[in-house]
């Protein structure tokens, strides 16, 4: 058995699920398949829970954007789903770039308040990267800073944009990040900034982290600025190893996908969106639109987002028991998907996940 990908403790106040299992003895879990390759690794999901009889139902939502008073909106009965459940499995959605409707990622985020989004980023055992051993986490604040969207055009040809930083939404994410700490045993919360350059914002971020240490005398505090984090990691990812990483929205997205190139890449990396009422599980990749519909996506990354949502549920025998059957195909090498250099189909690698259940 391997460590855990995420946990959190049950005397734990913070973000805990609020749901509760229906006569059937089952949780139904919202389940947006998303668009892409959302459908295919969803698909994966569904079939490897029903072999493993977990004791979940999923309420499938369509959150295909409506115009509604002028503005793009996620559907009522969507959001109605999840505030019911307390939790959702997500599928990538596409965003139009430079134009169009808003991220409905971010959207889901601001609707539900969910502040911290946890990026594990841990080397599976047999599957071979150039480092061995890489297990630290990422948390990156979820809903403001950079991706406000709040931008506008002052001039022809002179556009600003507005990074948003509250002590409010900081000291949240922070104070979650040494709960996580605590709970998943890192010593250390390192806060990665550029109050250098960003004195008043991420300054702000620093200052209220130094503050939030304060709570957590058994964890060590530090700071890195982001530039020396980049270099480091990539450099030498093990002394992180001890450590959780926190950081604003914009730094945790970039520098969580070069973490997942330590690992061996998007495929494997999974996240999840925590918020005081509900959470949102979802692999770190997008839809991959140029294998869409192919049966060539690696669902492996949905596949631990689902654990990670498990194991938030205490569900952890589940959780445990698909997380070794994933482990072990990786580890055998012989049914993997191609973005591992291997020439199974979704499905193949699924049905092989199924075997070792
Ligand atoms: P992407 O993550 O979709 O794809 C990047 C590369 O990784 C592609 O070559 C793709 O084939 C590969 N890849 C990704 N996931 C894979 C998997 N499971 N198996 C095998 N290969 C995989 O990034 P992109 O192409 O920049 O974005 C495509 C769309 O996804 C955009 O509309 C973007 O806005 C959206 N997106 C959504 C989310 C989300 O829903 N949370 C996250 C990132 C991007």
């Amino acid at each position: 058995t391997q460590k855990r990908f995420y946990s959190i403790p049950e005397q734990d106040k913070v973000a805990k699920f609020k749901g509760t299992k229906g006569n059937d003895g089952k949780f139904t879990v919202t389940l947006i398949e998303g668009d892409g390759i959302g459908p295919e690794i969803s698909q994966s999901v569904k079939d490897i829970f029903a072999a493993a009889n977990v004791p979940i139902k999923w309420e499938a939502v369509d959150v295909t954007p409506r115009l509604k008073d002028g503005r793009t909106v996620i559907p009522e009965e969507a959001i109605d789903s999840v505030t019911r459940n307390y939790v959702a499995l997500k599928g990538p959605l596409a965003t139009p770039v430079g134009k169009g409707h808003v991220s409905l990622n971010l959207t889901l985020r601001r609707t539900f308040n969910l502040f911290a989004n946890v990026r594990p980023c841990k080397s599976i055992a047999g599957y071979k990267t150039p480092y061995d051993n890489v297990d630290t986490v990422l948390i990156r604040e979820n809903t403001e800073g950079e991706y406000s969207g709040i931008e506008h055009v002052v001039v022809d040809g002179v556009v600003q944009s507005i990074k948003l930083i509250t002590r409010e939404a900081s000291e949240r994410v922070l104070r979650f990040a040494f709960q996580h700490a605590d709970a998943v045993g890192k010593r250390k919360v390192r806060a990665v900034h550029k109050a250098t350059i960003m004195k008043m914002s991420d300054g702000l971020f620093l200052n209220t982290a130094r503050d939030v240490a304060k709570e957590f005398p058994h964890i060590e505090f530090d700071a890195e600025l982001l530039d020396n984090t980049c270099l480091k990691i990539v450099t030498d990812p093990i002394p992180y190893n001890d450590k959780v990483l926190v950081m604003p929205n914009l730094y945790g997205d970039i520098l969580s996908d070069m973490c997942a190139g330590l690992i061996g890449g998007l495929g494997l990396t999974p996240s999840g969106n925590i918020g005081d009422e509900c959470s949102i599980f979802e692999a770190v990749h997008g839809s991959a639109p140029d294998i869409a519909g192919k049966g060539l996506a690696n669902p492996t990354a949905l596949l631990l987002s689902s654990i990670m949502m498990l194991q938030h549920m205490g569900l952890n025998e589940f959780a445990d028991r698909i997380q070794n059957a994933i482990f072990a195909v990786l580890a055998e090498g012989k049914t993997i998907t191609g973005d591992l250099g291997g020439k199974a189909k979704t499905s193949e690698y699924a049905e092989a996940v199924m075997k070792k259940l």
